[in-house]
């Protein structure tokens, strides 16, 4: 049986920023991917937006590893060559009824260290953006977007330099944690078992399926668990915004919120619908409820201009109508498995906050 100080599950964008964050500090690691190809699931299913960090309650994870993590994940693009854009964005306010939400979350921005943020008019926002229409707005300078597939590489690129392996179409099937360490079985093609001192779930949308298949850990440490997707559709051609721009959130999301790739292509999502089942077709029919979203703020979309692009899905905590739970990142000290780091509803800012999630992981690993 091999045997090896580190299993990592999952070769997402979190996943490989913690295979990475562990070879660095030394240690042995192999990641075991289900798919064929790393970043194949929500990773590569996003916004790609490097959030700034003003939505989250104040001593989240979610504010702290966001505003923690644009950092490290601004300094790290810049030093491996990551194609990203400080490009900012502007959160609108497009009926005076909203300028309360507004300044509230200007204020929660404030709270969780975003000291940068302009409160601007309506008029303000136009000289910015003349498509725009808004009676108020706050501006993010500090927001951005950023390629992830390439960020992803450059992860695995470390990881590999340093010593990681990544295992390819070797989907973990059980993990015993009864004895001291881990016997971890993956299924495929080539099934093997492999012996780990530490265990890092970061399994994405399985990962609490996977939980509850690890004999030693106890089912009551498994959170409820649910899946809702956001759809996105694109224009064809340029749209006339530099910047992103984001409605006002709601209880489960940010908004149907324009966001712009590298190469100026414009997407608009994502929306909200809960599902039973991983299925990532978009239903063109929920076109309907875009161009309402969408024309509060750009009110001169054209008819028929958005194609259904592409989904992603939430693996969420928290279900229809509750209030959005925290990330959990559970070690030891919370389920009394020594080793075994769980990481569940890894949704946004998941992305942003990845590198100082991977540090948080490398902080609460044992290996003995
Ligand atoms: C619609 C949407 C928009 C978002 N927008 C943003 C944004 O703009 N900015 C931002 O910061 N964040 C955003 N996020 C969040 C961000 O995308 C996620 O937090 C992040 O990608 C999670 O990465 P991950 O590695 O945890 O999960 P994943 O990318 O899902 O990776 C998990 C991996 O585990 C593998 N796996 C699963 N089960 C097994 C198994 N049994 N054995 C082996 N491998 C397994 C899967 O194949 C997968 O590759 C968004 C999320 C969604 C859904």
């Amino acid at each position: 049986m091999d045997q090896i100080e580190c299993v990592v599950i999952g070769a997402g964008v979190v996943g490989l920023a913690v295979a990475r964050a562990l070879a660095a500090r030394g240690r042995e690691v192999i990641v075991l991917e289900a798919a064929e190809a790393i970043g194949t699931s929500t990773s590569s299913r996003n916004s790609e937006v490097i959030h700034a960090g003003l939505y989250y309650p104040r001593g989240s994870l979610k504010a702290t590893l966001c505003v923690r993590g644009r950092e490290m994940l601004y300094e790290y693009c810049a030093s491996r060559n990551v194609t990203h854009a400080r490009c900012g964005k502007l959160l609108v306010a497009t009926a005076a009824n909203q300028i309360p939400q507004l300044e509230a979350i200007r204020a929660r921005g404030k709270e969780n260290g975003v000291f940068d943020l302009t409160r601007i008019s309506g008029s303000e926002a136009l000289a910015l953006e003349p498509a725009l229409e808004c009676v108020a707005a706050v501006y993010s300078p500090q927001t951005g977007i950023v390629d992830s597939h390439q960020l992803m590489l450059a992860l695995q690129g470390d990881a590999e330099r340093d010593g990681a392996v990544i295992a390819l179409k070797s989907p973990v099937e059980s993990i015993d944690a009864l004895g001291s360490g881990f016997t971890v079985r993956t299924g495929g093609d080539a099934p093997i078992d492999i012996r780990a001192a530490c265990v890092v779930n970061s399994a994405g949308l399985y990962a609490t399926k996977l939980a509850r298949r690890i004999r030693g850990l106890d089912a009551r440490h498994v959170p409820p668990f649910y899946l809702a997707r956001g759809n996105y559709f694109s224009v064809s051609g340029r749209v006339p915004f530099s910047r992103l721009i984001y409605p006002m959130p709601n209880d489960a999301g940010l908004g149907v919120h324009l966001t712009l790739d590298l190469g100026g292509q414009a997407r608009f999502g994502p929306d909200v619908e809960w599902i039973d089942a991983v299925d990532y077709d978009v239903d063109p029919r929920r076109a309907e409820s875009f161009y309402a979203q969408i024309r509060t703020y750009w009110p001169a979309l054209p008819d028929g201009a958005l194609q259904p692009a592409y989904a992603g899905i939430r693996p969420k905590l928290s279900g229809p109508g509750e209030h959005a739970a925290d990330f959990m990142i559970q070690g030891a000290a919370s389920h009394g498995v020594r080793g075994l780091v769980n990481l569940f509803g890894i949704e946004s800012p998941g992305l942003t906050a990845s590198l100082a999630i991977a540090q948080r992981v490398c902080e609460m690993a044992s290996f003995d």
